[in-house]
């Protein structure tokens, strides 16, 4: 896969997908920008070579053909210009690949950026239809991928579009090639011991990655809702705690086969429950061995945080992907904060992936701390379960 760095772009024009998917409040405006910033260097790299820059993304879900205002990407525009210093040489058009899109990518100047509309207003999109690929295709002379976060689907933009392009003429952006770097670097050669954390909602998103973690790390933890599948499949009572029935056998397989590999297995030691899923009703902490009946864990208690924070103590890589709880309630937030402390205070490489999980070590004010924080969830949980990626499998074909 060749990189940027390795292409002749110089004067050219040149395409890139960026994820400018960035998390919005109910008023529209950014609260976290991080997506931006991430395309930034690719982007001054053209920039500094004079290109002529058109930038691609998707934003959210909108009905393909429907052009709905809430998930236009003019936002996006107002943020990149403040970030690049620019006013004017940054423009959109009201299509994607209509045109006036095509008429403004033509008459692009040297130095200045075209900004589509969100690319997933187009049907061809999500469908990776070549039609549309060739149509964006028409724009440029050179393809670059700096979008990690969607490279795990097979899009007109990430996929057919890629493939037009000869090996001299696409590669991968900055932010591309670091976050790919970063995962195989570790994964495939990991400083020891090496730890990986795993929470979130349910075993059977993340099942596959933690077969593959069980290959590779010293140690796991576990945490969140996907930790009563362990425990009641190590005889516990869980009481209504989230739970995934028909996967107490494979959690079962997990431990043994974690067992047999001298992996060290941890599960939380203590909750904090309440009798329903809300914050406004009381709630205790209680050992796992004494979840009541009728009550939900919705976060560790603080004695597994010392736990894992002691498990932590002699990493020297650790991987963290998936809250400790219901983090989205201040009330269940606590155990999901200290993991991020404690991931940050390791002197060790650390790697946290996934959506919400960036989102803990953000407001925990971490993010400085932690060694690299990847931008796409899905995309690097495909990684950890050793798949390919479509963005990237196209770069390299
Ligand atoms: P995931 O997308 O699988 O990484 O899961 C993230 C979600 O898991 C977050 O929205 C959390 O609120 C949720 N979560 C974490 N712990 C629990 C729990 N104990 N019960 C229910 N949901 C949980």
């Amino acid at each position: 896969m060749k990189t940027i760095k390795d292409l002749d772009i110089t004067g050219k024009t040149v395409f890139i997908r960026c994820d400018f998917n960035v998390p919005k409040d109910e008023d529209g405006n950014i609260t976290d920008d991080r997506r931006i910033r991430g395309a930034l260097p690719t982007i001054r790299y053209c920039l500094e070579r004079d290109c002529k820059v058109v930038l691609g993304s998707h934003y959210e879900r909108p009905t393909p053909n429907v052009y709905e205002d809430r998930y236009s990407l003019r936002d996006v525009k107002i943020r990149l210009r403040k970030l690049l210093k620019m006013a004017d040489e940054i423009t959109m058009a009201s299509d994607v690949v209509g045109e006036e899109t095509l008429s403004k990518a033509k008459s692009l100047k040297a130095g200045e950026i075209l900004l589509l509309e969100n690319l997933r207003y187009e049907a061809g999109e999500t469908k990776n239809d070549i039609e549309f690929a060739k149509k964006l295709a028409s724009m440029v002379d050179i393809y670059i991928n700096d979008a990690f976060g969607a490279c795990h689907r097979s899009h007109a933009s990430i996929d057919a579009m890629a493939r037009l392009f000869d090996r001299e003429h696409r590669g991968a952006g900055f932010l591309l090639s670091k976050e790919v770097n970063f995962f195989q670097k570790t994964l495939e050669n990991p400083i020891r011991p090496f730890v990986a954390v795993v929470g979130g909602s349910k075993v059977s998103g993340k099942l596959e990655a933690l077969r593959q973690l069980l290959d590779k790390v010293d140690k796991v933890i576990i945490g969140g809702g996907m930790a009563f599948t362990f425990l009641k499949a190590q005889g516990y009572e869980i009481g209504n705690s989230l739970v995934e029935d028909h996967l107490l056998d494979e959690a079962r397989t997990v431990m043994i086969k974690a067992r047999k590999k001298g992996v060290k297995f941890y599960l939380p030691v203590d909750v904090i429950v309440a009798p329903e899923f809300s914050d406004t009703v009381p709630s205790k902490y209680v050992t796992s061995q004494e979840i009541p009946e009728n009550w939900m864990g919705l976060d560790i208690g603080p004695a597994s945080s010392r736990l894992f924070r002691t498990v932590l103590n002699d990493a020297q890589t650790i991987i963290w992907n998936g809250p400790m709880g219901v983090y989205e309630m201040d009330k269940y937030a606590k155990g999901s904060l200290k993991m991020s402390h404690n991931i940050a205070d390791a002197n060790a490489t650390t790697i946290v992936g996934g959506g919400d999980t960036a989102d803990v070590a953000l407001r925990a004010g971490d993010v400085e701390e932690m060694t690299f924080v990847s931008t796409g969830g899905g995309a690097s949980l495909n990684l950890m379960e050793g798949k390919t990626l479509p963005g990237i499998e196209a770069l390299k074909s």
